[in-house]
């Protein structure tokens, strides 16, 4: 059950009419009580009104549907930034919002664990809840993806029940943009969530002309500076929403064995796809990034040219993460590979549910604490699989389990299993950027 945004306005209203109902009926009742006596007709009017007048002041009902109405309304933003608080009011209520399952569409749940870890990423969610994709649509003849994924969210987070929900008009949006999920073949989920942001950024991209940018050499500039200027120069032709809260920059150092020239190189990345770390121990998380930053030698056929040799030298070549971004996506490489799934690596990597400390990653030692919010976890082997995903809801800061159209309760010290697979964190506000 799909709802189109008008409804509730029409929720709204037909609250009000409900009032107006109430006062219809109080007045014929009014008339058949003046038949027999007109002391009791009186009281019952009084009574009547005054549960009218009370209800339009502060009712549950009312209350509630206007703010549904103010999360999900076409109404000026000015208006929106006042009921958001109201959209949080309800933390402790049993009918939570965002606990909305999604159908299985037939091997869809690598769909639906991406769509529920997007779901509870705060700023996505109330992007979406607000419409204010809408004016970043730019009057775009196709932006039905967003559309369809902003529909999706509202549903989620403004269903007046917990039943679950088919994500088939999603579905036909995304196969559209992305013709490789076609059908109903079992796919890798990090694979579709780099395409649906990637979709979902195009759609709202503030830059609707993408500039041609020219070839500058920054060479002759710091690194600090040259990251800036590099990161300017993406944002003129990518600068959107998704933008704003998924990418971060990556600096790769590349220094010469011969003459110790080092260039660096910054490049966006929209999550880390992180190698797990093959030891008899136990492994950690940073374990997976420290072998993701270690530094490695490049020889032999891929020996790369130095700048100041001016011939193809041994270098190493090392990462370091210049730019941490809001919401950041660890990937871990359980597949030998992504697309023909081979072999599956099913070794427990520990991770920290809060306070992951990346300063050691960081290119200038800057301080980035991240807090762990969702999990899509893979369940089987490259043959057979299912995937669920674990998130902490933003209202409430509880932990839920989604398994296709099931939600459950869970306990935050279930969320660390050996079937983690993409971990999303959010930077913590004690993080200097
Ligand atoms: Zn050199």
């Amino acid at each position: 059950m799909l709802r189109h945004t008008g409804e509730f306005d029409r929720t709204f209203w037909q609250s009000g009419q409900n009032v107006l109902q109430v006062k219809t009926a109080g007045v014929i009742l009014l008339s058949l009580f003046n038949y027999y006596t007109v002391i009791p007709s009186l009281i019952i009017a009084l009574l009547l009104f005054s549960c009218c007048f009370g209800a339009a002041d502060g009712a549950c009902l009312f209350r509630r549907s206007s703010e549904q109405q103010g999360l999900s309304s076409n109404l000026p933003t000015c208006c929106l930034e006042k009921s958001e608080q109201t959209a949080h009011i309800h933390p402790n209520s049993k009918n939570a919002q965002g606990l909305v399952g999604l159908r299985n569409l037939g091997n869809t749940c690598f769909m639906n664990s991406i769509l529920q870890c997007l779901s509870n990423t705060h700023d996505l969610r109330d992007y979406c809840l607000r419409n204010t994709h809408r004016t970043d649509l730019n009057c775009r003849a196709n932006a039905a993806l967003m559309e369809e994924f902003a529909k999706l969210t509202q549903t989620l987070w403004t269903s007046a029940s917990n039943e679950a929900i088919s994500p088939s008009d999603f579905k036909t949006q995304i196969q559209k943009y992305a013709p490789r999920f076609v059908g109903y073949n079992q796919q890798d989920a990090q694979e579709f969530l780099r395409f649906l942001l990637d979709g979902l950024h195009n759609e709202v991209n503030r830059v609707s002309i993408r500039p041609r940018v020219p070839v500058e050499d920054f060479d002759h500039l710091s690194d600090d500076e040259k990251a800036k200027r590099m990161w300017n120069k993406y944002l003129e032709r990518e600068d959107s929403k998704v933008v704003d809260l998924f990418v971060g920059q990556l600096k790769s150092s590349l220094t010469c064995s011969e003459c110790g020239f080092c260039s660096t190189v910054f490049d966006p990345f929209w999550d880390l796809s992180l190698p797990i770390s093959k030891s008899s121990g136990d492994v950690s998380l940073i374990d997976c990034l420290r072998l993701f930053t270690k530094e490695d030698v490049l020889d032999g056929n891929e020996k790369p040219t130095c700048q100041r040799c001016k011939a193809r030298r041994k270098c190493t070549k090392k990462f370091s993460i210049q730019k941490f971004p809001k919401v950041l996506v660890l990937h871990l490489k359980r597949f030998s590979e992504a697309r023909i799934k081979t072999a599956k690596l099913c070794t427990f990597v520990s991770f920290p549910i809060k306070e992951l400390d990346l300063r050691e990653f960081a290119s200038d030692n800057m301080n980035a604490i991240y807090n762990l919010y969702a999990v899509s976890n893979h369940t089987g082997t490259t043959l057979g699989g299912h995937y669920t995903a674990y998130c902490r809801n933003p209202s409430t800061g509880e932990w839920y389990t989604y398994n296709d159209s099931r939600v459950s309760p869970m306990s935050s010290s279930q969320v660390r299993s050996s079937d983690a697979y993409v971990l999303f964190y959010e930077l913590t506000n004690s993080s200097r950027m």
